[in-house]
């Protein structure tokens, strides 16, 4: 059979010694691999010019409507690599999924699951030596992304998409293991109904900046965002989903509408009963939250994403608000359900359900 994307090998690969260099320190963001999988889009020809081939930039015209009215999507997902030194990704089929769903947002044409697998997979073959090895929780990180590349300033979908995935080592970012505290602001929304909160689309994280600079300034980590109506129910982290654990054993997170719906979201949500939990949707009030977190019902809160897996958080602030969650340090079930999942992505449990491919 021949592939999707076919491979056309870089002629100056990374020496190794130097990909072995960036892999004992891969950082996240700043090294890519030597490969990208890339295709275009016009209407008349539809997807069209699928390759792997080497790490190459982009020529744009600065009439580019990307560069002006922020039409693109992404995704992010890993590759892991286990202890027999074979490579698996995490229900890839969902981030196929949503990132079909964000681009009909955007009105930018769909990439069918079969070539987005594909051209995920074919990509991490090629680059294979670029995931880290077992052991380290380190892993391959896959940003699959699409843009409005037609040179045109009118506002209106564009006439020519271009797809890729790059790939960059990622280490694991468990960039507080003794927990973050988040500030809930009431400046900045995120999202609102009809708008873009359920797309991973470019500009919601543009966006996202100047909350995450008022969130400093207050000496919190990062944002819990809530609703921009009343201001009091709770949504999401910047990149992260949110949950809550409680005494009588609920694990409750946010409902989706304005949210976006993270793999790892999902993952918790169908493992929650193997850690006696049972698993809500629900709005959650911030003042829930205060008082719950106050009288010792609510026992833990934890951020859920791709990057870094499970995030315990152990306090919030906000205008009129300073709340500490549990005793301030991580939970047992947080870090249960955060090894929990590791075991799953690094193939050191069974994988009774199909998730990794
Ligand atoms: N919310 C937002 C806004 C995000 O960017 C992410 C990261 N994709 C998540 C939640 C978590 O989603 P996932 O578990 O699929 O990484």
């Amino acid at each position: 059979m021949t592939a999707v994307f076919p491979l056309h090998r870089t002629t100056r690969p990374t020496p190794a010694p130097d990909r072995d260099a960036i892999l004992a320190d891969p950082g996240f963001g700043t090294h890519f691999t030597d490969h990208m999988a890339s295709a275009t889009w016009t209407p008349d020809a539809g997807w069209h010019g699928h390759r792997i081939g080497p790490v190459t930039p982009y020529t744009l015209h600065p009439g580019a409507a990307v560069l002006h009215y922020a039409q693109e999507v992404f995704e992010g997902l890993k590759a892991y690599r286990h202890a027999d030194g074979s490579v698996w990704l995490f229900r890839p089929e969902i981030n196929a999924a949503r990132f079909a769903r964000s681009a009909r947002r955007l009105s930018l044409p769909e990439v069918s699951e079969a070539e987005f697998l594909a051209s995920v997979e074919e990509l991490v073959r090629a680059d294979e030596a670029w995931v880290p090895a077992f052991g380290g929780e380190q892993s391959l990180y896959l940003r699959p992304f699409m843009f409005a590349s037609e040179t045109f300033l009118g506002v209106r979908p564009a006439h020519r998409v271009e797809y890729s995935v790059i790939a960059c080592p990622a280490g694991m970012y468990f960039s507080s293991g003794s927990g973050v505290t988040l500030w809930i602001s009431t400046t900045f929304t995120r999202a609102a109904a009809g708008g873009t909160g359920e797309a991973k689309c470019g500009g919601n994280y543009a966006a996202s900046l100047a909350a995450q600079t008022e969130a400093h300034e207050h000496g919190c980590d990062q944002v819990l965002y809530v609703d921009g109506v009343e201001h009091e129910w709770l949504e999401e982290s910047g990149t992260m989903n949110v949950c809550l654990v409680t005494s009588d054993g609920e694990l409750v997170t946010p409902p989706l509408g304005t949210i976006l719906e993270g793999v790892t979201r999902d993952s918790v949500l169908a493992l929650a009963g193997e850690h006696g939990l049972t698993a809500v949707q629900r709005p959650v009030s911030v003042t829930e939250l205060r008082e719950r977190c106050a009288d010792g019902s609510v026992t833990e809160v934890f951020a859920a994403g791709t990057a870094a897996v499970i995030t315990p958080i152990v306090g919030f602030k906000g205008a009129d608000l300073d709340v500490r969650v549990g005793g301030g340090a991580p939970g047992k079930t947080t870090l249960a359900l955060r090894e929990h999942i590791l075991d799953l992505q690094y193939g050191r449990v069974a994988d009774t359900r199909g998730w990794l491919r």
